[in-house]
């Protein structure tokens, strides 16, 4: 038996760091001095997390930890760029949620089947080639590639089963997902064989089908964490309809109707939208029931008049489970599809602290700006983003850099050079 269920991970995530941009001159026969032509570094690698529908647990990711994407290869001479890093596909589990470690917010839920883009690479730096001009035809510099980004994060997996079996132990689920779908859960005559939900998917007619969990280990007091209850209780968040067994046959010497009204408790302290999803009532073992039907005609009755459907089946000799397919495939024509989960992740402004060095390197027009403040600073600003330009000014004013600037002779039109940008100076 298996000890733990792995289906939250916290894992560190780290894109590739972009190339570093090199110098070099050409050099050609009978050409003394060629001009610079020195390459780009290449682009770091991205943090892509895909979804792979053969996973069903987050188990990969309790021994594995951190997960780096590639480093982009330096530039070189004869204008050769550096190769950008590898991307780094994270497979995960279909209906992982994507949440950032530090607020639980959610980045991304893994439910459509998209790959989520979780952390860029760095620009790759240039090389010299760019920077010459015609009155700087020597330059002697290059900038290095920028940092890739990284998240610590944490992952959750929220199964996509539109039908959750619920119940006590032992009252079949397993048997029942083994009967009507080619899903092989453990069966065994002891609480808690299932110690993964498993997922099974049901062919109905006509291509119709559905995707059934096996959820185990709802007991009394699960939703106050007892057992191992609460954490599968997770799993059956987004399932539309709960088909809710309970064992007819007295073979645990347990009341019927009481097991019923003891599950539902526990649902809906757990979450009472959760005990509100439409729910099927199933009377099983109805192959061990003999002549007394006291028991089961108690519990219809009494389910019946709280206004749930109840069906009969013994999932041991198949019979009412064709009836059960037929009844779920029907009601999950009329119950909402459950969508994905929002994303509600606002990345944070990224914390540049100006008072570290700053480089101000000058020839003739030309400004290069150097500084590993700057360095993040302009790894984090998106240049397509009007905002995130305007903070990019903000934080260059603030930390008094054209002050500095002005103060050692920049005239308008000059060209400053700040790792992969350049502009022209306005004051
Ligand atoms: P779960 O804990 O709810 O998943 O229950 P299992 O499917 O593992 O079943 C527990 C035990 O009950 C196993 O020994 C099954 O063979 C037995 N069982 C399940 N359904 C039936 C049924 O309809 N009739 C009889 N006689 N036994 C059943
Ligand atoms: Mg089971």
């Amino acid at each position: 038996m298996a000890t733990s269920f792995v289906d939250k991970a916290k894992i560190f995530i780290r894109a590739g760091n972009g190339g570093n941009g090199a110098v070099a001159f050409h050099r050609e026969k009978y050409v003394a001095a060629g001009g610079p032509d020195g390459g780009d570094g290449g682009r770091g690698g991205d943090i892509v997390f895909q979804v792979d529908d053969n996973m069903s647990t987050l188990m990969d990711f309790r021994y594995k930890r951190k997960y780096v994407a590639g480093n982009g290869g330096n530039g070189a001479g004869k204008r050769c760029s550096g190769k950008d890093g590898e991307t780094l596909y994270i497979k995960v589990p279909r209906g992982t949620l994507i949440r950032d470690a530090e607020t639980n917010a959610i980045m991304h839920d893994m439910s459509t089947g998209e790959d989520y883009l979780a952390c860029r690479g760095g620009r790759g730096g240039w090389g010299n080639k760019h920077f010459a001009t015609p009155t700087r035809q020597v330059p002697n510099f290059a900038k290095p590639g920028l940092p890739g980004e990284s998240h610590e994060v944490f992952l959750e997996l929220k199964l996509l089963a539109d039908v959750g079996l619920i119940g006590f132990p032992n009252v079949g689920k397993s048997t029942l997902l083994s009967v009507v779908s080619k899903a092989h859960p453990k069966i065994a005559n002891y609480h808690f064989t299932t110690l993964f939900p498993n997922l099974g998917v049901v062919w109905v007619d006509d291509g119709v089908s559905f995707v059934m969990a096996d959820i185990p280990g709802i007991i009394e007091g699960a939703s106050e964490g007892a057992g191992l209850g609460h954490d599968f209780l997770r799993h059956i968040d987004r399932c539309r309809l709960l088909v809710h067994l309970v064992d007819v046959s007295g073979s645990e010497g347990r009341d019927p109707v009481e097991d019923f009204d003891t599950i539902n408790n526990e649902l809906q302290q757990y979450s009472p939208e959760l005990a509100s999803r439409a729910q099927i009532v199933i009377g099983n073992k109805t192959d061990l029931l003999g002549d007394d039907r006291s028991n089961i005609d108690r519990l219809k009755e009494y389910v019946e008049s709280k206004g749930f459907t109840f069906l009969e089946m013994s999932a041991a000799t198949h019979s009412g489970t064709r009836e059960l397919i037929q009844t779920v495939a029907d009601l999950l024509q009329k119950v909402p599809v459950i969508e994905a989960f929002e994303a509600d992740y606002v990345p944070p402004e990224p914390v540049i602290d100006t008072s570290e060095d700053l480089i101000i390197d000058h020839e003739d027009d030309f400004w290069s700006l150097d500084g590993p403040w700057l360095q993040n600073l302009v790894a984090s600003v998106n240049f397509n983003d009007h905002e995130s330009l305007m903070w990019f000014d903000r934080i260059l004013r603030d930390a008094g850099v054209f002050d500095r600037l002005e103060s050692m002779g920049i005239q308008d039109g000059d060209t400053v050079s700040i790792y992969d940008i350049t502009f022209e100076y306005q004051s």
